[in-house]
Parts: structure tokens; C-alpha cells; sequence
């Protein structure tokens, strides 16, 4: 059985003080509600120079939350300006990182070979990539809802080992900010669809084992709609996971 992920994208937002107040007000919420992390993990994704507090605070009070960068380099190391190797997040004991979030792609220009390659790096040190695809609006009224996703999943896992531990993030670029989430029986065709092409391109163990999350604008109010069908696996949260009581609230959406 996959156990359900709840992750918060910061996206760029909290610096590295602010993170540190916010991480130990979230671990006090989680704790204060008991929450059980073996029946839901929770990852955060802050901004590269917060890492280094969030994995201080993670150890010092050894708390059961994952976390990880927004963007990894496709290079391990040498003469790429601005570039963050996964080596060095590796070294920060990360365990995950966002891949063609849509905001890369859009705004940074990643293709989906250069996903691919990222996902690559990742998993050659050691990270979970957590693969983001989702259509923009046009895509939707052109090609339907699975279509775009699906032919990004495709190429993100080309070449990749039949055991290749992934995560997958639907998020639809209208929903993403919008306030207009998609409802759950969209996020659940995508979602089974996306799951078909984990077991084509690596195997039906992955399949089943691999957690398909949906994201565009969850939140407390929404999350157990999605979280009842049987491909959404989990949230991948922006703007709500910046809210304390509200990021609690959609871990606990089981409450
Ligand atoms: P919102 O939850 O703010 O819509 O953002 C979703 C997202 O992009 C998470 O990666």
C-alpha cells in the first residue's frame, strides 16, 4: 500500500530565518494533533538557502519531515553558474526534489529532455525526483485533459531502471494559483492515466508502488475529495502550505 504524501512547495518564499520559525510552529501543530507520519509523510520544499536550517532543525529534534530542493542541476558539478548539484543536496540529508515544476518550464524554458536529465541526476545521488506534469488551459481545449501529461511522463521516465523510485505531481497549469482547483474525478482520470505510464515505461511494481500527488490549489476545504480516489496519492501544495493551520489541516485531512 502506498503511504499518501502531503508536500508544501514553498516555491520562493521564507528565508532561512523564517524558515526556522516555520518549521518548528509546523512540527509543534503536527505534534500538539498527534499526527501519525507513518500513515502520511510530509515533505517541504523550501528555497535552496533554507536548507541548510531546515536540516539542523530536522536533526536536532529529529522530526519526521522530508525535504528537499525545487530544481536540481542536470550536471554534477564544474562551470554552471547559478547551479545546485544534487551531490550537495544529497549532503544535506534532502530526500526529495521537484523536476518541470510548471514554473520552470515556463518561465526557465525546461524542456522535457532537460526534465529528463534532471531526474536523471537526482536519482543518481540518491534523491526521490518528484516529476511535475500538468496541461495549461490551452493544452486542455486542444488536446483534452491526459494527453500533455501523459507525453511529458513519457519522456521524464525514458531510460530509467524498471525499479526507479519515483513520484509523480498532476498539476494542471490553471489550477495552479488560480483558486480553481480541478475536481477529483479529473485529477483521478489523469491520475490513472499518468499510473499506466509508470507501468509502461518501468514495470507494474513501480506502478503500484509509485505515489501519484495532484496539485493546483488545494486546500483544507478540498483535500478529501481528492484524497478518496484511488490514483491521487497525495498533495503537492503551493500558496496553503504557507499557512501553518491550513498546511495542518490538509495533512490531517483524514481528521
Ligand atoms: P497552489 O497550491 O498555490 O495552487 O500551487 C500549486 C503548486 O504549484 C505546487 O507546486
Amino acid at each position: 500500500k502506498r503511504t499518501p504524501l502531503i508536500a508544501g512547495n514553498w516555491k520562493m518564499n521564507l528565508d532561512h530565518l523564517q524558515s526556522i520559525a516555520f518549521v518548528q510552529k509546523l512540527a509543534w501543530s503536527l505534534e500538539d494533533a498527534k499526527h501519525d507520519f507513518d500513515s502520511v509523510e510530509v515533505a517541504i520544499f523550501p528555497p535552496f538557502t533554507d536548507l541548510r536550517s531546515v536540516q539542523t532543525l530536522v536533526a536536532a529534534d529529529k522530526l519526521s519531515l522530508a525535504y528537499g530542493g525545487q530544481d536540481v542541476s542536470a550536471h554534477d558539478s564544474g562551470a554552471y553558474t547559478g547551479e545546485i548539484s544534487g551531490q550537495f543536496l544529497a549532503q544535506l540529508d534532502a530526500k526529495y526534489v521537484l523536476i518541470g515544476h510548471s514554473e520552470r518550464r515556463t518561465m526557465h524554458g525546461e524542456s522535457d529532455e532537460i526534465v529528463a536529465a534532471k531526474v536523471n541526476a537526482a536519482i543518481k545521488h540518491g534523491l526521490v525526483p518528484v516529476i511535475c506534469v500538468g496541461e495549461t488551459a490551452e493544452d486542455l481545449e486542444k488536446h483534452g485533459q491526459s494527453a500533455v501529461p501523459v507525453a511529458q511522463l513519457k519522456v521524464a521516465l525514458e531510460g530509467l531502471k524498471a525499479d526507479a523510485d519515483v513520484v509523480v505531481a498532476y498539476e494542471p497549469v490553471w489550477a495552479i494559483g488560480s483558486g480553481q482547483a480541478a475536481t477529483p474525478e479529473q485529477a483521478e482520470t489523469v491520475g490513472a492515466a499518468l499510473r499506466a505510464v509508470v507501468a509502461e515505461s518501468l514495470s507494474a511494481d513501480a506502478a503500484a508502488a509509485t505515489r501519484i500527488l495532484y496539485g493546483g490549489s488545494v486546500k483544507s476545504g478540498n483535500i478529501a475529495g481528492f484524497m478518496r480516489e484511488p490514483n491521487v496519492d497525495g498533495a503537492l501544495v503551493g500558496g496553503a502550505s504557507l499557512d501553518i493551520a491550513e498546511f495542518a489541516a490538509i495533512v490531517r485531512y483524514q481528521k
